[in-house]
């Protein structure tokens, strides 16, 4: 696809703009949800937006918005707009495009509608604290002014000092139950893949069908502690080597699952006393599985059960399994899908359905307005990591397709 010159310099000098806060030497940014360096992000954004003549100010929760002045007189009239958003928080020592570059897109569209004089209602936010490296929960901006996070479950999350969310908002003046968000007809949100699906197919863009939702376990297996010299290899309730088999027989599983567009990862693994001279006595293992179809979320816990039955009966270790978080799989519109297709291939991008394996502020909308979300490519799939990249031609492909459907779906929500 084509790309005009002067809108691929519009992408770059937004991208620039948010290169400083929270670099790290040898590459990468740090920019926790509400802590300085996020804080900054969102100075530059508001700046920039009132340095470009549009309306900035944030919520009750700190988020930041702009918006066009059709989308003021919109308002005035009890009209609603259409929302464009994305986060400018990052992981510890993560990347510069996650998050960022789905504002930056919003923040072209605003200044592109205007200059081709096509300006409808249009608000673009950039959400807080979407990332759960600060609180240990995501989504914490756009979720607590949805209502898809309740304040008072959120306020007693501690960041990584132990600070709670609570004690954070009373310093800064915020508010832990906001009004929800209002006059919103739509919602829309590019990022960065995330994973290499769109880079592997050579495509342009992802138009996602549905967002994952995670189910997670915490596993405890309960051998017994012996010394590693003494103790005869057949009389060991080891519970590491129990946690080995269990580990692959949830890979298996996942593996099987895939055609379901499912996965299952252990992430975490803790194994007690983890000393060189001690059989492994005890181990936690905690299980991340994630889709859009509830019979394979079924199907996936029921089979790791019935694997860490057969394996503790085998090995005489004990396992427990604990659910320990849920979040169901959200559809994305289909009218709003099928109104980024044809603007990609209007534009002459190729476009590709996909789900999304990762979690978004998109979910926050989901229950509350129709939702799309736009992916555009990433360098070898790689995010949460200094390595992150995405040119700005992928940035401004996404962006132009972006622009287009928004005031397709705004000339169409019209008639
Ligand atoms: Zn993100």
């Amino acid at each position: 696809m084509e790309l005009p010159a002067e809108k691929l310099e519009d992408i770059k000098a937004l991208m620039a703009l948010f290169e400083e806060p929270g670099s790290l030497d040898g590459g990468g940014v740090t920019r926790l949800g509400y802590g300085p360096a996020e804080d900054r992000m969102h100075e530059i954004f508001r700046d920039w937006g009132e340095a470009n003549g549009f309306i900035a100010y944030t919520d009750a929760v700190g988020n930041s918005y702009l918006e066009n002045d059709a989308a003021t007189a919109a308002a005035g009239e009890g009209q609603s707009a259409v929302l464009v958003g994305s986060h400018l928080d990052s992981v510890v020592r993560g990347g510069r495009y996650d998050g960022v570059a789905g504002v930056a897109a919003g923040m072209a569209c605003l200044k592109w509608l205007r200059e081709e004089s096509r300006e409808f209602p249009l608000r673009v936010a950039a959400f807080r604290c979407e990332e759960s490296s600060a609180f240990g929960r995501s989504t914490l901006g756009s979720g607590l002014i949805t209502g898809a996070i309740d304040g008072d479950d959120a306020a007693d999350f501690t960041d990584p000092e132990g600070r709670t969310l609570r004690e954070v908002f009373a310093e800064r003046g915020l508010d832990l139950h906001p009004q929800k968000i209002e006059g919103v007809s739509a919602y829309f949100e590019l990022h960065i893949e995330q994973g290499k699906v769109l880079e592997t197919l050579g495509k342009d863009v992802g138009v996602v069908e549905a967002i994952a939702g995670p189910r997670r376990f915490r596993i405890v297996i309960d051998g017994e502690a012996d010394h590693s010299g003494a103790t005869p290899m057949d009389m060991r309730s080891d519970a590491l080597c129990a946690a080995a088999e269990l580990i692959l027989a949830v890979e298996k599983i996942g593996q099987s699952e895939g055609r379901f567009r499912s996965v299952a990862t252990v992430g975490i693994i803790k194994n007690y006393p983890n000393v060189m001279n001690v059989i492994p006595g005890w181990v936690e293992l905690g299980v991340d599985t994630r889709g859009i179809m509830p019979g394979s979320f079924g199907r996936m816990e029921q089979r790791i059960r019935i694997a860490a039955e057969d394996i503790a009966k085998e090995r005489g270790v004990e396992i427990t399994i604990a659910r320990q978080y849920e979040d169901l799989p959200r559809s994305m519109a289909p009218q709003l899908m099928d109104e980024l297709e044809q603007s990609a291939r209007s534009l002459g991008a190729q476009s590709h359905r996909m789900m999304s394996g990762a979690g978004h502020d998109a979910l926050s909308f989901a229950d509350l307005v129709p939702t799309a979300m736009l992916f555009i490519p990433c360098r070898g799939g790689i995010s949460h990591n200094s390595n992150e990249f995405t040119s700005d031609e992928a940035i401004c492909t996404g962006a132009m397709v972006l622009c287009d459907a928004l005031a397709r779906h705004s000339t169409g929500a019209r008639t």
